[in-house]
């Protein structure tokens, strides 16, 4: 553990998760996830948006000054008064973050922002400044990063380090990076700026493409330290880097990673399912690590590789990850082994004839059922026993 490096995760399920298309929560909602990610023990929760509407500065705001034990963030664009509106809220936290953000690439800076290069540096440097008048712990985003020109973005990222900026994120705000290209950014930039080592670089990557969680693990290795991300990876559009999956993969291949977070991994799942039943946005059946298929396992072949030896079909424990234990599902792909098995388990404690006999009554079953229950299997070795008595 001592000579792995700690890896942040910054939780934006509040903000960039909360404003995606059915993510929105009420208050008292906000409050139970928040809760949620101070037990799972992410390092920074970003609870909102704070000039953005009423509700959001008073999420912020009460998050700010009821929860202990993580940093609390509020975003705001690069002006006075977002700036100063985001404080107001997050003053009295126990651990207080500004995120200040302003566009890099040429088209926003063309199309949305109207502003030269120059302005840009000039403008993000005074943002900086402004937020750092309020508090040390100052992140500023260069909205769009990874379709800046290399050249800018390290000359932005000097700036406001210069100007005291504590974390510098690094967003694919599109979702238009590879691995390798994300990769060859963050470590353009520790290549190239010199004052890189004073802050704390930062990914935050979007899944258009599906690579959220590959992009943010190529950043994590050329050196970044912290990644943003959010819980079953809601947010706007395809959504933001998956927490669940990041943090797995960061804990499952340290071996070649080197680095761990402090996330109570146990947690994932619970946490996981407390967001869908707040949004009603459920997670796929088959997503990593939280979906109900995760650690499910039906051929025959992996079920007995599994009651054998569960590491010949399984990298991670389901335990680790808050599921109770690995389901062997009976189905009409499952052995003889899986099936004897699920027979003790149910209190029965059957001989080879009667296992072979109770195989073929569940073979027919499971061609006409899809899913067989516990208590289909009990009453087929019922019918079975009490056949035998009479
Ligand atoms: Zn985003």
């Amino acid at each position: 553990m001592s000579d792995k490096r700690i890896i942040k995760i910054f939780d934006t399920t509040l903000r960039d998760g909360e404003q995606s298309p059915g993510g929105s929560m009420n208050h008292e909602e906000k409050m139970q996830i928040a809760q949620a990610l101070v037990d799972l023990g992410v390092d920074v929760i970003e609870a909102g948006f704070p000039i953005a509407s009423p509700d959001d500065f008073r999420a912020v705001q009460e998050i700010s000054n009821n929860f202990k034990g993580a940093e609390i963030a509020g975003l705001c664009r690069c002006n006075d008064q977002d700036i100063d509106r985001a404080w107001e809220a997050l003053q009295r936290a126990e651990a207080p973050r500004i995120h200040v953000f302003l566009a890099t690439s040429a088209i926003h800076r063309e199309f949305k922002l109207n502003m030269s290069t120059d302005e840009i540096i000039e403008n993000a440097v005074e943002g900086v400044k402004r937020a750092k008048g309020y508090c040390d712990n100052v992140e500023f985003s260069t909205e769009d990063a990874v379709r800046t020109e290399m050249d800018f973005l390290c000359r932005v990222v000097e700036a406001v380090i210069e100007a005291g900026a504590t974390t510098v994120n690094i967003p694919d705000t599109v979702g238009y990076a590879t691995p390798a290209h994300m990769g060859d950014v963050i470590q353009g930039l520790i290549d190239r700026v010199p004052n890189a080592g004073d802050a704390v670089l930062s990914v935050h990557c979007h899944n258009d493409l599906g690579l959220a969680v590959a992009n943010s693990l190529a950043g994590v290795e050329a050196g970044a330290g912290q990644i943003e991300c959010t819980i079953n990876g809601i947010g706007e559009r395809a959504g933001n880097c998956s927490l669940e999956e990041v943090v797995m993969a960061m804990r499952t291949r340290s071996d070649f990673y080197s680095c761990d977070t402090r996330i109570n991994s146990q947690l994932l799942v619970p946490t996981s399912q407390l967001l869908s039943r707040i949004t009603g946005l459920e997670v796929q059946r088959n997503k990593a690590i939280v979906g109900r298929n995760a650690f499910a396992h039906e051929a025959g072949i992996h079920q007995d590789g599994m009651l054998k030896e569960p590491t010949t079909y399984e990298i991670m424990r389901p335990e680790d990850v808050g599921f109770d234990k690995t389901d062997l599902v009976l189905g009409k792909h499952s052995g003889r082994a899986a099936l004897a098995d699920r027979a003790r388990s149910l209190g029965f404690e059957l001989d080879d004839d009667q296992i072979r006999s109770l195989f073929k009554q569940f073979k027919t079953l499971a061609d006409s059922k899809k899913d067989i229950a516990d208590s289909d299997i009990a009453s087929l070795i019922e019918q079975q026993l009490a056949a035998s008595e009479t």
